[in-house]
């Protein structure tokens, strides 16, 4: 009897227990649920990371959301200070620095980045006709501009320089990865456009972690990963040529796109009321005074991007639209001197003009005159 009852009890505790693990166990996988829907919310679309740098002698910000938006921002960080030690001219040890101290002497072996990076340079050397030359490196010594300082090198000097100046003499093997410059006193310059390759390697890296939405600002070179993590896109301000940074004349909202300014207002400095800034005409040798005072450039890659508002801010209103309208996925907002600022075909309607920048008279799409 007592085993008869022993043995009933004991089922009885079998089926307690069991009854009670299987509630247990219900309520760690809800409770479980809940905490990882938790994390997610936080984690994913709405963890936000934010990261400022000082790299390639600009502020750099980074804005990245989701779960490895940290890991992600950091790896960006290290990418650019690779490509900055590459191509960085303030550096005896950088690839540039010693492709132009070979100038007139030899050939010398890059990495892909560097290749990669001329490559592109000579090819919008090409296509804009010179006015954007990576071989500028002898003007942009010689005028020493930076934000408030610089000097203004005679005629003779200049006149000196020009032939120096020629795209035509860097030779790129982009198999065997290496480059020589034909003539000695010949050197290269990449700010104008590897702050945009930097910009495209950052947002491959957000990819790579599985980031969906970012956005990266290279001291004005801004590059943007899908949308808002609200699912609206990205709201660019066009900076105001001549107000305080931040004051825009405009916005455009983009998605997937590289936003990028050339303007005369950043890096200059001024003598007896005449600005010299830092985007310098080739076929002159003084800064470019084509009529424009800012180029912003809208498109796909921000290497493009970046040569592209160096060469259309040299090229001018007329021009600079011209090759703007001849390339596929390209868009630009250019601003004249006399402060009328003009689209390209495919943003018109898509220029948010801000009334309060009342010195500026949003024009619309250029039509050739
Ligand atoms: P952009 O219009 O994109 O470029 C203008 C720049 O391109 C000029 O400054 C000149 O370098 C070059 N250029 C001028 N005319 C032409 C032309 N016709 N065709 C082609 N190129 C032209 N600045 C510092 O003060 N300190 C630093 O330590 C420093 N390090 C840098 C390191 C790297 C790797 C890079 C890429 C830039 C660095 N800079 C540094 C430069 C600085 O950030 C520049 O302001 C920036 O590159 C110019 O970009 P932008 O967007 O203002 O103008
Ligand atoms: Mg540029």
């Amino acid at each position: 009897m007592a085993a008869k009852r022993g043995k009933y009890l004991s089922f009885k505790n079998i089926i307690f227990v069991f009854a009670v693990l299987s509630f247990a166990i219900m309520i760690f996988f809800i409770a479980k649920d809940n905490i990882t829907s938790g994390l997610n919310n936080e984690n994913a679309e709405n963890k936000v990371v934010k990261k400022q740098s000082f790299l390639m002698g600009t502020v750099i910000t980074q804005q990245v959301y989701g779960a490895n938006g940290e890991i992600a921002a950091d790896e960006v960080v290290r990418r650019l200070e690779e490509i900055e030690k590459r191509v960085t001219l303030n550096s005896a040890d950088s690839e540039i620095y010693m492709l132009n101290e070979m100038a007139g002497k030899g050939t010398v072996s890059l990495s892909k980045d560097t290749i990669y990076i001329l490559s592109v340079a000579k090819k919008y050397a090409e296509l804009s006709n010179g006015a954007f030359d990576p071989t500028v490196g002898p003007l942009v010594k010689a005028w020493g501009i930076s934000p408030g300082s610089g000097r203004i090198p005679g005629d003779e000097e200049i006149k000196s320089l020009l032939p120096l100046i020629d795209f035509n003499d860097l030779i790129i093997d982009e198999e065997k990865l290496t480059a020589r410059l034909e003539k000695a006193g010949q050197s290269v310059d990449l700010g104008g456009i590897a702050k945009g390759y930097a910009g495209d390697e950052a947002i491959r890296i957000y990819r790579e972690y599985g980031i969906e939405s970012a956005y990266i600002n290279l001291g004005g070179n801004v590059v943007t990963l899908g949308n808002k993590p609200d699912g609206s896109p990205w709201r660019i301000g066009v900076q105001n040529p001549r107000d305080i940074t931040g004051n825009y004349v405009g916005i455009i909202e983009v998605s997937n796109k590289t936003v990028v300014t050339s303007g005369d207002y950043e890096r200059y400095f001024e003598r007896d009321g005449k600005r010299y800034h830092h985007i310098i005409d080739p076929r002159t040798g003084y800064p470019s005074e084509s009529g424009l005072i800012s180029a912003t450039i809208v498109c796909d890659l921000s290497i493009d991007a970046d040569a592209l508002s160096t060469s259309v801010f040299v090229l001018g209103l007329e021009k600079g639209m011209e090759l703007v309208e001849k390339l596929e996925g390209v868009e630009a907002i250019l601003i004249t001197n006399d402060k009328n600022i003009y689209v390209s075909s495919g943003l018109e309607g898509k220029f948010n003009f801000n009334e309060k920048a009342t010195d500026f008279k949003y024009v619309g799409k250029y039509n050739r005159q």
